[in-house]
Parts: C-alpha cells; sequence; structure tokens
C-alpha cells in the first residue's frame, strides 16, 4: 500500500516487546510508514540490534531500549530514555507478554503473578507512562488529529476462556476493560486507546500449535478462515490503528483471528 509511506510521519512510538515475533512486525510496519521507533526488548538485545540495523539501511528512525515492562522503575527509565533521544511520545503498543502455563489446581502463585505482573500490570505502568506525556504535550495538529495513541495487544482469550492457561486468560479479560476504562477517561483529552486481539500467529509463544504439520492440522480445526495469521497480519493493521486513518476508532478490540471467535465448532451444528 503506497500510502502506508507517510500515514506516520514525524511520529515517535514505542512498541514494548519489539525484538521478536508480533511485536517486531509492529515495530516493521510502524517504521515504514513513517514513524520513528523505540524498540523496547527485554532480553534479546542482539534481535533489537538486528531490526535496528534493517531500519536504518531503509532510511528510518529507531532505537532499542532494555527495560522489564514488570517494573515501575525500568519503565520511567525507558519512558526517560525516549523522550531524551526522540523528544515526546505519539504512540505507545503495549505488546509484550508471555505465557506460564498450567492445570489450574496445580497453578502456583509464581506463575500467576508473572503473567498478571508483565501481561497486564506492564500494560497499565506503561499505558499510564504514555498518557501522561500526552495529556503535557496535547494535540500538535501538524502531527496527528489526536493527542496521542495507545495500543494494547490483547488476544482472542479475552473473550474465549482457555483451560490450562487461566493466568493468561485472566490477563487478557482484564486488557479489555483497563483498555476501555482508559479510553473512556481519557477520550475527552483527544487520546485514542484500543485492542488488537489477535487469533493464533505464527510465534515463538506458541510454536508447538503450528511447528509440525499434525499440531497446524488441529489448531486450522479452530480457525474457519484454514489459515494460522503471521506477525505482519498484526503489523498492518497496528499501523492503521496508529494513524489518523482511523481517528474516530475509540474504546474497540478489533478482533484479527481469521475468524477464530466466530464459534467454528457451530458451524456444522449446534
Ligand atoms: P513472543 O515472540 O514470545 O514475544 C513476546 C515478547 O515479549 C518478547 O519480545 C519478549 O522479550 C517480551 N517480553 C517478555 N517479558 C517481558 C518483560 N518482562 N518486559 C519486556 N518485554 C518482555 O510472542 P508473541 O506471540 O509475539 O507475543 C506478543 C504479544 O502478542 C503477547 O502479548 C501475546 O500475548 C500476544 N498474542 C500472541 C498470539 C500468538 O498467537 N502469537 C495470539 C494472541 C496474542 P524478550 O524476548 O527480549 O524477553
Amino acid at each position: 500500500m503506497s500510502f502506508s509511506l507517510y500515514l506516520l510521519k514525524g511520529q515517535k512510538a514505542l512498541v514494548t516487546g519489539g525484538s521478536s515475533g508480533i511485536g517486531e512486525a509492529i515495530v516493521r510496519a510502524l517504521a515504514k510508514a513513517g514513524a520513528s521507533v523505540a524498540i523496547n526488548y527485554h532480553s534479546h538485545p542482539e534481535n533489537a540490534d538486528n531490526i535496528l540495523d534493517d531500519i536504518k539501511a531503509d532510511k528510518g528512525e529507531a532505537i532499542a531500549i532494555q527495560a522489564d515492562v514488570s517494573k515501575e522503575d525500568e519503565v520511567q527509565a525507558m519512558f526517560s530514555q525516549m523522550y531524551k533521544q526522540f523528544g515526546t511520545i505519539d504512540i505507545l503498543v503495549n505488546n509484550a507478554g508471555l505465557q506460564k502455563d498450567a492445570p489450574f489446581l496445580e497453578m502456583t502463585l509464581q506463575q500467576w503473578n508473572t503473567v498478571i505482573g508483565i501481561n497486564l500490570t506492564g500494560y497499565f505502568l506503561c499505558a499510564r507512562e504514555a498518557a501522561k506525556e500526552f495529556v503535557r504535550r496535547g494535540v500538535k495538529p501538524d502531527i496527528s488529529s489526536a493527542a496521542g495513541k495507545i495500543i494494547f495487544i490483547s488476544s482472542v482469550h479475552e473473550v474465549i476462556p482457555w483451560a490450562g492457561h487461566v493466568n493468561y486468560a485472566a490477563s487478557k479479560g482484564g486488557i479489555n476493560m483497563m483498555m476501555r476504562s482508559i479510553a473512556q477517561e481519557l477520550a475527552p483529552q483527544k487520546i485514542r486507546v484500543n485492542s488488537i486481539a489477535p487469533g493464533a500467529i505464527k510465534t515463538d509463544i506458541n510454536k508447538s500449535a503450528w511447528s509440525t504439520p499434525e499440531a497446524e492440522a488441529k489448531l486450522l480445526t479452530l480457525i474457519p478462515q484454514k489459515r494460522v495469521g503471521e506477525p505482519e497480519d498484526i503489523g498492518k493493521v497496528a499501523a492503521w490503528l496508529a494513524s489518523d486513518d482511523s481517528d474516530y476508532i475509540n474504546g474497540a478490540t478489533i478482533f484479527v483471528d481469521g475468524g477464530m471467535t466466530l464459534y467454528p465448532g457451530f458451524a456444522t451444528g449446534g
């Protein structure tokens, strides 16, 4: 799409967990659309460096910042570093997340706290920091009609219960209400807050579910469109949702799931 080249020109974006999988695809899509991108990584600086090199080779602007998003002091330091290098923030994509799966009766408090700490508290901490800057700076009409945009990477599991993944499903269900409540509170200040809820996307988080033909065939029974998603499917939607082309969307969750939330079991019965 040729128009995407300038969709985000002049805007400063931060993508958490931006050095792999869906986060990496979002980083690349935002950079392609003209944004300067801060790539937050946790434990893989080499991945972040490779992406930086590619963006710079393409005449884009990017920096990499290490931080654990579940830690308030590290999040604040990450935003300070971003402001030092980019001056401000226009787009936050809360993406960093993980799973610590266990049957419910065996789930430890540590497994629960780790997932809630990163997937939910981490999103809160980053959203709060970004929103403070959006409110302080206000709208710059030559940059965007919004004072700022926050995108939460949720999951189909914000609505589909998931046995054996209670901590993960609870974190994603929590994101839904956090996103909508923040959107309701900040919309009068021209801040847009939305979620993208991916279905099954080929990344490391779910490799066992698609990396063999048998596993992929089983996964496809849950996807009416009969295709497992690619990270770029999410990157493209994120770039559009961060742009003024989606200016009237606020407090919404966009499911990007090949129909996974259409209850495919009911297609032939029910
Ligand atoms: P992934 O490749 O494993 O990416 C997860 C990212 O989160 C990694 O870059 C990781 O960084 C980062 N991360 C983990 N803990 C962190 C922390 N404490 N602080 C900062 N960053 C941290 O998996 P993915 O599939 O792209 O997942 C990205 C998001 O999409 C997650 O929120 C996930 O729940 C969501 N999602 C994925 C799917 C799917 O099918 N793949 C479906 C629905 C939703 P390091 O590697 O540097 O540690």
